[in-house]
């Protein structure tokens, strides 16, 4: 098949390679469409590190071409979506009732092993979610991202009636906005760089977005609420400037949820002080543990919106391109799809 394989950094090649051969409890994929994420730009660039060569591409959508002789609820030709986090199931962690994803053995498709961004995968049926055949396939592919979102609502722990500032306009921040709403949010106070982003975040329900190159956010939020700060604040930028605004939009006795993730080197300056004056509950969130099946539902549902997410689709064998427009964020990029078309 064809994929394009990382073989270190920023060194990405679109090779033939020999297609993924499922074992007995797996089945192979023919990808429809694959996102690129922040954490495969993070590996692109080195900021994360992992073995190469790899087949990056964890968020993706795809039809079921093949099955392992142990699979027993999918058949060819089922629309699907995956889960792309492989836990052991029996180390410490694993063990736990507290439902996390701390596996000592954990494996990721697109992370650790060979993932989308080519015309096959390969996983575990245990990995494996259906999605309804009218559902829009290139919508679904995310239906990841969405995942990890649920997790960070569920950490965030808003309560209907609470105001929230949501830092970055990017895909994760649109999609915990919308999360947000639905948990109940009744003032949702939306920030970035880029007007673009910020229109769509008003016309995903964001009540107010602020540009942070025109105003300062946090005495604009703190305007908007009445001098106190939000009752929880919400990173989804994935650096230490995007944490302290948020940090410093918060009431005292408010929550930061930390969700977007920073390069593995970055450190995060704060001033120890400020978290005990404000008695401040921090919380982050650790990939999709358990919330794959709540977020097909609510893709199913269409109580988020996904599909306006989706700013750009390339083919395969424009990978290059199609990274650096989700790297460099051109031409209004939110989210960039890849599909694996020959042509
Ligand atoms: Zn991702
Ligand atoms: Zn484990």
């Amino acid at each position: 098949m064809y994929a394009a394989v990382l073989h270190g950094v920023r060194d990405l090649r679109l090779e033939e390679v020999p297609d993924p051969k499922p074992s007995a409890d797996e089945a192979l994929i023919r990808v429809n469409a694959t996102g690129i994420c922040g954490t495969d730009i993070h590996i692109f660039r080195g900021e994360w590190r992992t073995s190469t060569p790899i087949i990056l591409g964890h968020e993706f959508s795809g039809i079921i071409v093949e099955v392992g002789r142990d699979v027993r609820d999918l058949s060819v030709g089922d629309p699907v979506v995956v889960e792309p986090n492989i836990t052991c199931g029996s180390c410490y962690f694993c063990r736990m009732s507290e439902r996390n994803y701390f596996c000592e053995n954990l494996e990721a498709i697109g992370v650790t092993i060979n993932g989308a961004f080519a015309e096959y995968v390969k996983a575990r049926e245990s990995n494996i979610y259906r999605i309804p055949r009218d559902f829009n396939l290139d919508e679904a592919a995310l239906i990841e991202p969405l995942a990890c979102c649920v997790r960070g609502i569920d950490q965030a722990g808003i309560r209907a009636g609470d105001t929230v500032a949501i830092v970055g306009a990017g895909p994760v921040g649109l999609i915990l906005l919308q999360l947000a709403k639905q948990a109940g949010a009744t003032m949702i106070i939306q920030t970035d760089r880029e007007d673009a982003r910020l229109k769509l975040a008003s016309r995903l329900g964001a009540d107010h977005v602020v540009n942070i190159e025109d105003e300062d956010p946090v005495e604009t939020i703190r305007e908007l609420t009445g001098g106190y700060g939000v009752d929880v604040a919400i990173e989804a930028v994935g650096s230490p400037e995007a944490i302290t605004q948020a940090m410093k939009s918060t009431r005292r006795g408010g929550r930061l949820l930390i969700f977007g993730v920073s390069p593995q080197e970055a450190v995060w300056k704060v001033k120890p002080f400020e978290l005990y004056d404000k008695e401040l509950t921090i919380m982050t969130s650790y990939r999709s543990p358990f919330t794959f099946q709540r977020a097909v539902k609510i893709a199913v549902s269409r109580r988020v919106r996904l599909k306006p997410l989706i700013s750009h689709i390339f083919k395969l064998k424009e990978i290059h391109r199609a990274f650096e427009v989700a790297e460099k964020r051109l031409e209004g990029a939110i989210k960039v799809l890849v599909k694996p078309e020959k042509d």
